[in-house]
Parts: C-alpha cells; sequence; structure tokens
C-alpha cells in the first residue's frame, strides 16, 4: 500500500527524523556539540561538523522544506543571514529586480552593501507586467519578491512574476515570511528558492532570531548548502529547536492570527480616527483579489494611517498598552511599531514617501490575545488621539 501524503499539521509535527534514532525521543534532541567521532578512518557516521551539517539543524530543515513542498532546506542564524547566503548565488555584474516596499533590512543589506560587491538593483512596485518587462536588462538574472510586503501589505501576482522570469530565464526568490507556507506556498507557483525570517511567525514567540532556505531542485540545493558551509551563515542547535517548537503549533496560530487581525483590520476600518487601513483581506484592497486567488489566508499583520499627523500618531503609539511598541511581528504576544522610526529608518525618506510609507503609518503584528481586549486595547489608544 502506498503511504498516504501527509498533510499540513502532522508534517509540522512529525517531518525529518522523529522520533530521533538514538533512544527515540519524542522532543527532538538538542545536538550542543561542534564536532562528531568518526567511526572509522574515512567514514563518519553522517556528521562530521556542525557548521557543514547538525542533526537537530537537519529536522528543522527537512520540516520546513515539507511544509514549503521544496526539495531542500537549510537554516541560518538569521533571516537577513538566509538572503545573504542566497544573493551570494550571483556575481559582480548581475542586476536583481526587486519589490520597492520590502523589508527595510533587505533594502539596506541590497543597496547598502551588495551594491557595493558589484550587484545592481532596480526597486519597483511588482503589480504590472510592463513594469517589470520594461525593467529587464540583459544582466537581469533574479527577481526578487515579497508579497504580502512589509508594512504596507501589498500584494504581487506570483504567477505574473514567475511567467514574467520563465521567458526571460530569471531566477525568482520569494521572501514568505509574512504569509508563511500555511497561507502561501511560492514553489507550487514555479517559484525557485524561498526565504523566511523564522524570527517571525515560523518560531512565532519573540525568543530567537533565525532564517531559512528551501529550494525547489536539486542544483540549488547543491549551490545553497556549499554556500551555506562556505559563508558559515548557519543556525545553531538551540536556535533551531526552538523554531521547530515553534512550527508544530504554526497551524493553529496562522488560524487564530488570521482571526484577530480581520476583526481588528474590520474595526480599524470602521474608526473616525483613521485614515486609512492596509490588510489584503479587506475588500477594499487592491490587492485583495489576487490575495483571494493565490493565499489561503491573509495572516496577521495590519498597518494603518492615523489622521492628524505625526502627533496623533505618537500619541496613539504611547497610549496603547498590550500591544507593546516593538519591533518584529509574528509572535504569540501582540506588537505596534512605527515603521519610519524603527523597521524601516535604515530606507532613506526619499525613498520611503516615494512608495507611500508615510511618517503616520503604524503596523501593528496581531497576537494571540482575545481580540475584544486588543480591540479595547486600541479604541482607548485611539480615543482623542
Ligand atoms: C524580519 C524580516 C526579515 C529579516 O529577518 P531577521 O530574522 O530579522 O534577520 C526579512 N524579511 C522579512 C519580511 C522580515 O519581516
Amino acid at each position: 500500500m502506498v503511504a498516504k501524503k501527509r498533510r499540513f499539521e502532522t508534517i509540522a509535527i512529525h517531518a525529518g527524523e522523529r522520533p530521533d534514532k538514538t533512544y527515540g525521543a519524542i522532543s527532538v534532541p538538542i545536538y550542543q556539540t561542534s564536532t562528531f567521532a568518526f567511526a572509522d578512518v574515512g567514514k563518519s557516521r553522517g556528521y562530521d561538523y556542525s557548521r557543514t551539517a547538525n542533526p537537530t539543524r537537519k529536522v528543522l530543515e527537512d520540516t520546513v522544506a515539507q511544509l514549503e513542498g521544496g526539495k531542500a532546506g537549510f537554516a541560518f542564524a538569521t533571516g537577513m543571514a538566509a538572503e545573504t547566503t542566497v544573493i551570494h548565488l550571483l556575481t559582480a555584474g548581475d542586476h536583481i529586480i526587486c519589490g520597492d516596499d520590502i523589508y527595510g533590512g533587505t533594502y539596506r543589506l541590497f543597496q547598502n552593501v551588495m551594491q557595493d560587491f558589484g550587484l545592481e538593483f532596480t526597486f519597483l512596485r511588482m503589480d504590472r507586467r510592463s513594469k517589470i518587462e520594461a525593467a529587464i536588462k540583459p544582466n537581469t538574472k533574479m527577481l526578487w519578491l515579497e508579497t504580502p510586503s512589509n508594512p504596507l501589505l501589498n500584494i504581487t501576482d506570483i504567477e505574473m512574476a514567475v511567467d514574467i522570469a520563465g521567458k526571460h530565464k530569471l531566477l525568482t526568490v520569494m521572501d514568505n515570511t509574512f504569509a508563511t507556507p500555511y497561507f502561501l506556498k511560492p514553489i507550487e507557483y514555479g517559484v525557485d528558492l524561498v526565504v523566511h525570517s523564522t524570527t517571525k511567525y515560523l518560531n512565532g514567540h519573540c525568543d530567537v532570531v533565525g532564517g531559512v532556505v528551501v529550494t525547489s531542485n536539486d542544483e540549488l540545493s547543491e549551490r545553497v548548502q556549499f554556500l551555506l558551509n562556505a559563508m558559515g551563515t548557519c543556525a545553531a542547535p538551540f536556535d533551531c529547536w526552538l523554531v521547530l517548537r515553534g512550527i508544530e503549533t504554526l497551524p493553529v496560530r496562522m488560524k487564530q492570527h488570521e482571526a484577530n487581525a480581520s476583526r481588528v483590520a474590520n474595526y480599524l476600518a470602521e474608526h473616525p480616527a483613521v485614515k486609512r487601513v492596509f490588510y489584503p483581506g479587506l475588500k477594499s484592497h487592491p490587492g485583495h483579489e489576487i490575495a483571494r486567488r493565490q493565499m489561503k489566508g491573509f495572516g496577521g499583520v495590519v498597518s494603518f494611517e492615523l489622521k492628524g499627523g505625526a502627533s496623533a500618531t505618537s500619541r496613539f503609539l504611547k497610549r496603547i498598552k498590550i500591544f507593546a511598541l516593538a519591533e518584529s511581528l509574528g509572535g504569540v504576544a501582540s506588537l505596534a511599531e512605527h515603521p519610519a522610526t524603527m523597521s524601516h529608518a535604515s530606507m532613506p525618506k526619499e525613498h520611503r514617501e516615494k512608495v507611500g510609507l508615510t511618517d503616520e503609518l503604524v503596523r501593528l503584528s496581531v497576537g494571540l490575545e482575545n481580540a475584544d481586549d486588543l480591540i479595547d486595547d486600541l479604541g482607548q489608544a485611539l480615543k482623542s488621539s
């Protein structure tokens, strides 16, 4: 009898070598070791040095690879370490087309670091085929996608982007941090490489920084493993264990994040002190139809602009209580942040203005508290703000 393909929730708990084959430990052991004794001269037991590979890391890598429907997974010290490694698939002289409203740290890596190594970047809103095609040059090698984008929640049509990439032989990379594979599986649409900051939803508890890459074919797997080992960007065993523990509850968390975020988005959309709400689950969102088609859910991040300018915004951020004023997102505890001075401060003001990231924008990571309490908190903070 052929084994049935396991479903998402089951993979999240059982993928990789579980239980551990040494003693049958149900919780994946933390192989806190730098090196491994060889069985004989020239004969390792499968692992030789933890930069190259580590059994705890391997379970995490196998788990995310299966959740994304990819070939292989690779775990990194941070999301930025994952991105740094992936961008090294290219060489000096190559050109990358990238979304213009991406995570601030990604923008900084590309614009302020990788450009000095001879890579060339064009940042643009990936909402129209003609715009992307017009930006393609003879040296273009990669399309870098982020949908929903951070912090404006703009939606890119992945099928369209992959179709363009296919015609022009471009590598496609998708930062799937916001949607997670529970809501969106880019590899099913033909994306070549998926990157994540596991710091966010995959871990989900604000107690680790980490990243992963998932590949779609063996050639890319080999090249990413080579770079991970050569550059030493890999994740530590304990951090992998924390992310594994987080992933076990990813499906139930994502469902509740979305339910709460949807309540919050609808509440804000009706509130007289609010100018504009950015949430792909709202019918008024320009990317709503595409998001509905390509995603199974809209996620847990809601951004909005207040009426009353910068002073109203800072009053709101001072008054909010359950939502902590903090960077990051995707944890069980709700957070509020001010992208212009926090997560996206590394983006120059002119670029922020060009892409519509205003000083009035607030980004909420809606957590798993009771939604009525979150709405009460928003209500008191918005009062006369
Ligand atoms: C946070 C984040 C990153 C960077 O990840 P770190 O773990 O902080 O290095 C990359 N992309 C997105 C969309 C993020 O939100």
